[in-house]
């Protein structure tokens, strides 16, 4: 049974209308039903009895839930969502600096096929993609958690479980209906999506023309090393993943992210650095330092370690002394975690 989150308002109203229902129905209903957050009392509209009789079982409000809750010390909460179709998954709410506004982490599959060594979303391999709805309830969780916290979902990345490029379609369907103003109402800008580097997925979220920024988790700027710790490597090499990225940018004219997760000894010397500052000439975009988040052991067997904290330093500073402009992304909820490479995934279903 389709929920309201499966539909945006042109397939609604289809969709109402091969009910016999008025199509005008539609604009209500969904407007209602994001206004408050996924959080509907249904007879508090008036929507017929036509309609009112569809929620008996051919339609619901929800297909997810929360299952559990963790909270960490900074803030920071992660949530395990169980969908009715089966599986869960998780994503993380973090407040951010500013009182009224805090920053939501979705998943786009359930598990994750891509094989990063230092991930462990990838450790049970991948269950199944989400539909474009069961990403919107995600979304719809977060904001309610915000809502309860007097904030606001000022910025979403699709950075949980999952390469979002390998579930296109409903990832682009998801985004429109949370930057829609009359349904999720958060701008293009306000959303990035992260990709370990597939190429022809770039490539078509391009011709999108969403607007939303593009997160690219490089890791590595050589191909040796690359390979070894993002086995998509071997087919899509740095450098043609590179220009694909520096060509979104330029198509849709936003800035991007590479992501880069500082592991001892294997991506953090001086060498690397400077490759990696070659890699990002005439490119509009910034470098994000992740500090490596301990998992165990990779599908390799590797275990990995953070690089020591003037390792990390000297890293930045040859990137800043050749005009690229390096973040540090601020480890959230590790005592949870909630933190970079640490969701996995739950045998958890709902019902059992
Ligand atoms: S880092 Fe991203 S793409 Fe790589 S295994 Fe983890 S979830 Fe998948």
């Amino acid at each position: 049974m389709p929920a309201l989150t499966d539909y945006n308002l042109s397939s609604l109203e289809a969709q109402l209308s091969g009910w016999d229902i008025r199509a005008s129905h539609a604009r209500r209903l969904l407007g209602a039903f994001y206004r408050n957050t996924g959080e509907i009392d249904l007879d508090s509209l008036e929507l017929g009895k036509m309609l009112r009789a569809k929620f008996n079982g051919d339609l619901k409000v929800r297909q997810s839930r929360i299952l559990t809750q963790s909270a960490a010390d900074d803030g920071t909460i992660k949530l395990l969502i169980g969908f009715d179709a089966g599986g869960s998954v998780e994503s993380v709410y973090m407040p951010a600096y500013r009182a009224d506004r805090a920053a939501g982490c979705i998943s786009s599959q359930i598990g994750c096929a891509m094989g990063c060594d230092f991930c462990a979303s990838t450790k049970n391999g991948v269950e199944r993609n989400l539909s474009a709805g069961e990403i919107v309830e995600q979304f719809l969780h977060l904001s309610l958690l915000a809502r309860r916290d007097n904030r606001r979902i000022a910025s979403l990345v699709f950075m949980g479980m999952g390469e979002p490029m390998l579930n296109l379609d409903n990832v682009v369907a998801a985004i429109d209906r949370i930057a829609h103003p009359m349904m999720g109402n958060l701008g293009w800008k306000a959303i990035t999506v992260s990709t370990v580097g597939i190429v022809s997925g770039i490539e078509r979220l391009a011709q999108e023309k969403l607007k939303v920024s593009l997160a690219l988790s490089l890791h590595a700027p050589d191909d040796e090393t690359r390979a070894k710790i993002v086995p998509t490597n071997r087919k899509w090499r740095v450098a043609e993943i590179m220009n694909a990225a520096k060509e979104y940018a330029r198509v849709t004219d936003t800035i991007s992210t590479i992501e880069y997760c500082l592991l001892a000894g294997v991506n953090d010397s001086d060498e690397q650095a400077h490759l990696l500052a070659d890699l990002m000439e005439g490119f509009r975009a910034h470098v994000n330092l992740i500090p490596y988040n301990a998992i165990g052991a990779g599908l390799s067997g590797a275990t990995y370690e953070k690089p020591s904290q003037h390792r990390v330093e000297s890293f930045a500073q040859i990137l800043r002394g050749r005009n690229v402009i390096t973040h540090f992304r601020r480890t959230r909820g590790d005592d949870v975690s909630a933190a970079c490479g640490q969701l996995k995934q739950q045998l958890i279903q709902l019902g059992a």
